[in-house]
């Protein structure tokens, strides 16, 4: 998660957001200052300074984060995952059969 705080912007304020994606965030703070502190619009200055608010993950988290990746799509190391990609694979063919049938 990012994470923003009005207070680092400047206000005396004590919003804050989180989200997955800094665009969403640049939109949310955007519609912040415009509500609650009558700005009239985000220039150049002020989206840069809010970029450099912007706190990211600890390195500790995006290596859990990581962790988490690899034991989701790395089916060699997880029996479970690689049985779950054995039955995705046959319900592949299975929905390609129909329709071969069909066309047949
Ligand atoms: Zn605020």
């Amino acid at each position: 998660m990012i994470q923003i705080k009005c207070a680092s912007l400047g206000y005396d304020c004590p919003w804050t957001y989180k989200d997955t994606s800094e665009y969403e965030i640049l939109d949310v703070v955007g519609m912040h200052l415009r509500e609650a502190h009558n700005l009239k619009e985000v220039d150049l200055d002020l989206l840069g300074k809010i970029r450099t608010s912007l706190t990211y993950p600890t390195p500790g988290d995006a290596a859990a984060k990581a962790d988490i990746i690899m034991s989701k799509y790395n089916c060699e190391c997880d029996p479970e995952c690689s049985e779950r990609f054995t039955t995705a694979v046959d319900n592949l063919i299975e929905k390609k059969e129909p329709q071969k049938k069909k066309a047949a």
